[in-house]
């Protein structure tokens, strides 16, 4: 079918649009009139310097931040590198910091506020050190079958929540891709308090540039480009430059410390990927490329007194309280998995109840063009992302396709 025809719902790889596809697909053949593929190009020349250093502007300009107060990484690995890379760096940030505590033995400590299976996995990084850090976790977990979906008032969690006055970081994922579940804007940084040596880390894999942010607020935020930024094979890793400052003065360590300090492997290092400007090896350009492409298209939006990403904030919001709203209308055939409060706005997670029927549900809509709405294997049920280049107009198909099913039954 001609892509025109189709609606693309998929929770990543995701849909990307159309005249970024184009003008990648042309950059594929012949880059800039250069005679060359931009895959064929050295990931050294002028030319892939300019698009790297054109990514990180235009994603500076969008989140309102500057070079000065953050740098912008391009990485492989995926946001599961960045699990294992935002351990060991801030547990070295730590030590450097706290020599005394270190030299003494005392482990560091980091808390993981988990609300779904994307923080549970980070568990995968920490284990990886864990002999230097305790990791605490916050389990948002809730019922018999200790499932996702909720997470409690503020009083609550911060009476769970106590992170050590050492602790080497605080972690949370901004939006749960498989389980639906998204923190309030604003939340938890708020809750956190405004403590100038807490160092939050949150992985914004599937909601980044969605809704603005208070990026100074933040130690470290990362996310794969393969949702709201581009295709697979680069993620965005935003760092404040001060911890970067407080890493790469690695020579403060105290040389004896047990249990030692494990020595961050060279391509999670964050200094050494900021010395060589994300070029210690062999970058993907073409897939930065297609990054640049995307975020040039979004500043591109700017007008009418919002920004950019306020505009895009709005038509996120606006395409998710569409989606909600059949699936509300219609309670007896439709259970939205995740509390009312922590709904995602990028991933509209729910189940049909019987006479309904979810393979028939998704069939029908493949049927239509609108396709990736399958749940993820692991809890199964239906899934709509939602994300930025989902346009209002397949939302709408989409919602009266829901709609439609809904009269059928
Ligand atoms: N974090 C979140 C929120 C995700 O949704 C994903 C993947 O879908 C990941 C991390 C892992 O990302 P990657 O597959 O790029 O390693």
């Amino acid at each position: 079918p001609d892509r025109a025809a189709i609606a693309y719902f998929g929770a990543g790889p995701s849909a990307l649009p159309t005249d970024v596809l184009e003008a990648a697909a042309a950059s594929l053949v012949n880059h800039g009139d250069s005679g060359l593929s931009l895959v064929e190009q050295s990931h050294r020349s002028a030319l892939s310097s300019r698009i790297l250093q054109d990514a990180r502007d235009s994603f500076l300009k969008l989140i309102h931040a500057s070079a000065d107060t953050h740098t912008v990484l391009f990485m492989a690995g995926g946001g599961t590198l960045q699990f294992s890379a935002v351990v060991y760096n801030l547990f070295t940030a730590w030590a450097v910091k706290h020599p005394e505590l270190a030299r003494e033995g005392q482990r560091g400590s980091c808390e993981y506020l988990v609300t779904g299976g994307w923080a549970a996995k980070r568990l995968v990084g920490a284990e990886n050190v864990n002999v230097a850090l305790d990791a605490r976790e916050v389990s948002y977990a809730s019922g018999e079958a200790r499932k996702f979906g909720d997470i409690p008032a503020a009083g609550h969690w911060q009476g769970n929540l106590k992170p050590a006055r050492d602790s080497a970081f605080v972690y949370f994922c901004d939006n749960e891709t498989v389980d639906g579940v998204e923190w309030p804007k604003g939340s938890p940084v708020d809750l956190l308090g405004d403590d100038p040596d807490r160092i939050i880390v949150a992985d914004m894999s599937s909601n980044i540039l969605s809704r603005t942010f208070d990026a100074s607020k933040f130690g470290v935020v990362f996310a794969g480009a393969q949702k709201n930024i581009g295709s697979t094979g680069v993620t965005i890793v935003l760092l404040r430059n001060d911890i970067l400052a407080l890493l790469s003065s690695g020579g403060a360590l105290p040389p004896q410390l047990t249990p030692p300090i494990p020595v961050t492997p060279v391509m999670m290092h964050y200094p050494t990927i900021a010395n060589a400007s994300s070029l210690y090896n062999t970058l993907p350009i073409f897939d930065v490329y297609i990054a640049s492409l995307t975020l040039a298209r979004l500043l591109g939006r700017d007008g009418t007194g919002a920004t950019a990403l306020e505009l895009q904030e709005a038509e996120s919001d606006e395409k998710a309280r569409k989606l909600y709203a059949v699936l509300d209308d219609h309670p007896a055939l439709f259970h939205v998995v995740p509390a009312r409060g922590v709904r995602s706005r990028m991933n509209i997670c729910f189940r049909l109840i019987a006479p309904g029927d979810e393979t028939l549900f998704v069939k029908g809509a493949e049927a239509k063009g609108l396709l990736g709405l399958k749940g993820h294997r692991s809890v199964g049920g239906v899934r709509i992302s939602n994300y930025n280049a989902v346009t209002p107009e397949s939302v709408d198909r989409l919602v009266e396709y829901m709609r439609e099913y809904a009269k059928g039954i």
